[in-house]
């Protein structure tokens, strides 16, 4: 990649990040914690497709000290980039990877008591938070187990520092889901009482994701492991209308206009010629496809797109590479021009939630699936627009 890489970065398609918004977030996150509960910023996935080297690096610079992903090479790369602190590994590691947690000092989940053994069979320390599974019923040791959780503490090569359970219906506010959730919290920080009475009195304990702390600030614990929230978007935009703190987007996306045309009526554009030109109409031909992470749900009219500050309506079929719309309306458009997938242009904006509502998922997923053929660059605070750091 980087042999070829030249030093334009908007060339066909790309993310820009904010970083005034990411500070933003960060700081109105940080207000909702109590004071011994330590911000956990989540850079799985990329960071959520934003880029994690360049998001982890920001966080770094505000002091940020412990970051969570899903996988150990996720962590590596962190390392590798020089992100420093705790790392903690949320999924699971293969045995024959667990050299790696050691050599980046990585934090690993103990995903249940076989495994537990397995990563004690090492026969070397290894850091690890004990995952607890209040009912999810993914990763982590049952909650009731409470002796083979204590017997963990007591295994050599495990140096445990910390354990943590997942809440899973934290999101909703129907009655019978915020009693499960209350219970999830009861068990779990019965159960991390006695650990830390019994022996293991540092043992940082932790709960809550984006919508716990929103819903349930009360059960903070030591870390708050807040991963969408602080691109500042939640999983919907019903539910981003509703949050209490005002959450800015981190990420803008982007491509160029390749090519423009002027269909006649009947003519047809697009695979399967799934678009006909009812009367004139002028196509722009946007250099970003399917494989870059633009739904192809968003196909034949479901989504649309920002030129010019205008809204062009996807027509036809997404490609891998290229996207068909509208322009027909749309003044002066040029090839070269910016086309805003996500992002605003002019007076309106198109949000990750209105792609994720007309596509009929939410936008981690949309977020997560941005690909690494999309450029990342960061945009200064100050300055206007100017560009202050690469992806690579
Ligand atoms: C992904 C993840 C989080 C972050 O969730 P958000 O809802 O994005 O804040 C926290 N904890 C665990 C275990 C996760 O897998």
């Amino acid at each position: 990649m980087s042999l070829q890489k030249s030093a334009f970065l908007k060339g066909r398609a790309w993310i820009e990040l904010s970083a005034a918004n990411l500070r933003h977030n960060v700081e109105a996150i940080q207000a909702l914690l109590p004071a011994n509960c330590e911000l956990m910023p989540v850079l799985k996935a990329d960071a959520y497709g934003h880029g994690a080297k360049l998001v982890a690096g920001e966080l770094q610079k505000m002091g940020i000290r412990a970051f969570c992903v899903a996988t150990v090479l996720e962590g590596v790369e962190l390392r590798r980039s020089g992100i420093r602190g705790e790392i903690l590994v949320l999924g699971y590691t293969h045995p024959e990877q667990f050299y790696l947690l050691r050599r980046y000092s990585l934090t690993q989940t103990v995903v249940d008591y076989p495994y537990a053994q397995l990563l004690n069979d090492l026969g070397r320390e290894i850091r690890v938070h004990i995952g607890v599974d209040t009912g999810m019923h993914r990763l982590g040791e049952n909650v009731q187990n409470f002796h083979r959780i204590r017997y963990m503490l007591k295994m050599r090569n495990l140096r445990v520092e910390g354990i943590f359970t997942h809440l899973c219906a934290a999101d909703t506010d129907s009655p019978a889901d915020r009693v499960f959730t209350r219970m999830q919290g009861e068990k779990f920080f019965q159960l991390a009482g006695s650990l830390q009475e019994e022996g293991a009195p540092r043992l940082k304990a932790h709960i809550l994701g984006s919508y716990g702390l929103l819903h349930y600030p009360e059960l903070a614990g030591n870390y708050a492991r807040i991963g969408i929230a602080l691109y500042g978007a939640l999983s919907t935009g019903a539910d981003a209308k509703r949050c209490p703190v005002h959450l800015r987007p981190v990420l803008s996306l982007k491509a160029r206009v390749a090519s423009i045309k002027e269909l006649g009526a009947g003519e047809s554009a697009g695979y399967g010629r799934a678009f006909t030109a009812k009367g004139k109409t002028k196509t722009a031909t946007l250099s970003i496809g399917y494989a870059d992470g633009l739904p192809r749900a968003l196909s034949c009219g479901v989504g649309r797109v920002l030129i010019r500050g205008k809204f062009a309506p996807i027509i036809g079929f997404i490609c891998m590479d290229q996207t068909l719309v509208d322009i027909t309306g749309i003044p002066d458009v040029t090839p070269g021009d910016e086309a805003v997938i996500i992002g605003e242009s002019g007076k309106e904006s198109i949000s990750a939630a209105d792609l994720a509502e007309q596509t009929g998922t939410i936008t981690n997923e949309i977020f997560s699936r941005l690909g690494p053929r999309l450029e990342r660059i960061l945009v200064s605070p100050e300055a206007k627009g100017e560009i202050i750091s690469l992806s690579s």
